[in-house]
């Protein structure tokens, strides 16, 4: 029954979203405030988030754990695969809705938030655009209601900020590819069924010559690293993924031969408004748990709140907080509008991860010795931060998409 609902919802979301979306790309400038189903979805993922997420996310923190059973309830709802069209199982929701989501999950735990985001647009983001109908079947639909999730193995123990100079190798033999290389730092490693793996089929043409794969797993060939040991995000699985001799059938190549370094460059450009939208969610759970101890705390007789110098924090987080909110709403719908959204994107991952880290830096002073323990949230939410200014390229390579951007745009003739 609780299913039959959650679906019902999402398919009510999905129709009037279509018509929201074309709507949105006419007036990008304009939106004051969320479409009518926008907001019901922000309502039910902050209600999951508030009643599912924040009372474990502490314990996922501390003793590492998935949250499977989490994991499963988000597939139900259709957050495991927002933007995946209707007609192929998917919520069919627009990328406006994934952000507003993203950010709701991750303000609950921020690991969730991750594993969410890397199944939506990280695996199934380049399967939805590149996959044929056959891989669709055995790589998407499993894929879609939290059953399974898939990973992205791009980066390298050689490179990461450089990925087309990936070293993982995928040779044809007869009817196979035999890969062979490490791939670092994939997320949801351990748990994941398949993964979107780049390898390079022709050395000879650099980037041009790296290809993407679908290889199951397990798989003969392919072992896993040991799970890293993390600042942050605890409740996710960071490891390598080692191919040794590693078979997959020929009709597992994803996209034309040599168009993986164009697959995983566009499959950032989207997974980058993911990023921007968690740290938004960990930038706004920073604030509230400020704002609300700001408010309990005294000091020299009176709520810390009155004090301007504590003020002026709150002020200038909210600041923060919002307008990388508006940043990655407007990339996000950029995206949904079919324009180009590539220098939008990494400015709202740039300036949500730069916000998730100012805030969660200031709801520690704010909250003093209570901020340094592990009692409260703020110290979890100050490690949780970090990584967003990392993953899916470094606020350094996200400056440098943004300026090349700007270069482009006001090349003098
Ligand atoms: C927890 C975690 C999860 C991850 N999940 C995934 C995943 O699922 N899949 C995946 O493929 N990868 C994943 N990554 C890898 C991540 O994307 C890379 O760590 C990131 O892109 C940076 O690469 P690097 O670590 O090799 O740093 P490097 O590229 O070595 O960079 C080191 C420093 O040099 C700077 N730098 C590098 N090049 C330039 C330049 N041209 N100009 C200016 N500064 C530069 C960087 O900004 C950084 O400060 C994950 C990483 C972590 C830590």
């Amino acid at each position: 029954m609780a299913n039959k609902c959650l679906l019902r919802f999402g398919n009510t979301l999905s129709k009037l979203s279509r018509s929201n979306a074309v709507r949105h790309g006419r007036c990008l400038s304009s939106l004051a405030e969320l479409p009518d189903t926008h907001k019901m979805l922000q309502k039910t993922c902050r209600d999951f988030a508030d009643n599912e997420l924040i009372p474990i996310a502490a314990k996922l923190d501390k003793e590492h754990i998935f949250p499977a059973e989490q994991i499963k309830k988000m597939g139900e709802m259709g957050l495991m695969c927002v933007d995946i069209p209707e007609e192929e199982g998917g919520t069919g929701l627009d990328y406006l809705a994934y952000a507003i989501a993203m950010e709701e999950i991750s303000r609950g735990c921020a690991s969730t938030g991750c594993i969410m985001s890397v199944n939506n647009s990280l695996y199934l983001g380049p399967i939805k655009h590149w996959a044929n109908p056959e891989q669709k079947e055995k790589y998407q639909t499993p894929f879609l209601h939290g059953d399974k999730v898939g990973c992205f193995a791009l980066s390298e123990p050689g490179n990461g900020s450089d990925a087309g100079a990936a070293s993982t190798v995928a040779k044809l033999d007869g009817d196979s590819w035999i890969l062979n290389g490490t791939k670092a730092w994939i997320t949801n490693g351990y748990e994941a069924e398949a993964s979107v793996v780049f390898a390079t089929t022709d050395k000879s043409k650099k980037h041009k010559g790296i290809s993407a794969f679908i290889v199951p797993k397990p798989t003969e060939g392919l072992s896993l690293g040991k799970k890293e040991d993390k600042l942050g995000i605890k409740a996710t699985s960071t490891c390598y993924l080692i191919f040794e001799d590693c078979r997959i059938p020929r009709e597992n190549l994803l996209g034309p031969e040599g168009f993986g370094f164009k697959i995983a460059m566009s499959t950032l450009d989207a997974g980058r408004i993911g990023i921007a939208a968690q740290g938004l969610g960990i930038a706004q759970a920073a604030f509230e748990t400020a704002i609300e101890y700001a408010q309990k705390r005294e000091a020299f007789g009176s709520p810390i709140s009155k004090m301007q110098t504590v003020q002026t924090k709150l002020a200038d987080m909210a600041l923060s907080v919002e307008s990388a909110r508006l940043l990655t709403y407007k990339a996000a719908m950029l995206k949904d509008a079919g324009k180009p959204f590539t220098k939008e994107a990494a400015m709202a991952k740039l300036a949500a991860s730069e916000s998730a880290t100012y805030c969660s830096h200031q709801a520690i002073q704010i909250l003093g010795g209570m901020g340094f323990v592990t009692d409260m949230p703020a110290e979890r939410h100050y490690r949780d931060a970090r990584i967003t200014e990392i993953y899916e390229g470094t606020s350094e390579i996200q400056r440098l998409v943004i300026a090349g951007n700007l270069l482009k745009e006001y090349m003098s003739s």
